[in-house]
């Protein structure tokens, strides 16, 4: 469903991917873990058109990203691919189900019946039911985080990308986005996920890609990864983390 193709980005003089080649394949979560700076932000933000590509190829089902010229042409695949990112984003003079619904009532026109159903049942499946009428400033920082990951169910994307939406929350209610996650990964939503949690990446994902300097180091089942690392580098990583 996702494939990279030796992608290079540089900001600058400073290449921060340096040649990335990543498949992704329908159903499948894959959870990008590495260093600070390493990159993993960057390769998100390339699948889903917000940064061009300098060299290499993508292609996000039929859409063939790096050749997409115009914001305009972009819209077809931000509707298939949604981003989940660290600061939630919500508008806080909207209720948690205005929400939720804003996107799909102004970006896909749908009827305000059929969205205002889908977000009481998105709502109820983050186990939000009950805080539809509440102000994103009333909720918690977990319960806000799970209201944006509705937000971005709402669009009926097929891939969601997640970059460390966990890391601004307290211990507490990191378990309860990460359950969410992993219910939608259940489900068979195909995810691809920037985290610093290496339990979950263990526990969730189907495969771990570890990037350092902008390359991919090393992929794998996360059994394989996390308790017989091939590269050296990986170790270190790990040994430092876990
Ligand atoms: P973190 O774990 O800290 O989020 P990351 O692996 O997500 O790190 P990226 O955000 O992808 O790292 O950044 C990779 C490199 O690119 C970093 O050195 C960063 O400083 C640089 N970089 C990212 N965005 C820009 C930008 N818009 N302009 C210039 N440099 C950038
Ligand atoms: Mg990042």
């Amino acid at each position: 469903l996702i494939e990279l193709d030796n992608i290079h980005k540089s900001f600058g003089n400073t290449e921060v991917l340096k040649g990335i080649s990543l498949e992704v394949t329908k159903g499948e979560a894959v959870c990008i873990i590495g260093p600070s700076g390493s990159g993993k932000s960057t390769i998100l933000r390339c699948i889903n058109g917000l940064l061009p590509i300098d060299d290499g190829f993508i292609r996000v089902g039929e859409h063939r990203v790096h050749e997409i010229e115009s914001e305009k042409a972009m819209r077809p695949l931000r509707h298939q691919v949604a981003m989940v990112f660290q600061q939630y984003n919500l508008f806080p003079h909207r209720t948690v189900l205005d929400n939720v619904m804003m996107a799909p009532m102004q970006v896909l026109k749908h009827q305000r019946e059929a969205v205002h159903e889908r977000a009481l049942r998105l709502l109820k499946k983050v186990r939000l039911e009950g805080k539809e009428g509440r102000y994103p400033g009333e909720l918690s920082g977990g319960q806000q985080q799970r209201v944006a990951i509705a937000r971005a169910l709402a669009m009926q994307p097929e891939i969601i990308l997640f970059d460390e939406v966990t890391a601004a929350l307290d211990p507490e209610t990191v378990k309860e986005v990460l359950n969410t996650i992993r219910e939608l990964v259940d489900d068979g939503l195909t995810c691809l996920l920037v985290t610093h949690e290496m339990r979950f990446a263990r526990e969730v994902s189907h495969r771990v890609c570890f990037t350092d300097k902008g390359k991919i180091v090393e992929m794998a089942p996360p059994a394989q990864l996390f308790d017989d690392p091939q590269d050296a580098r990986t170790r270190e990583f790990l040994g430092q983390v876990l």
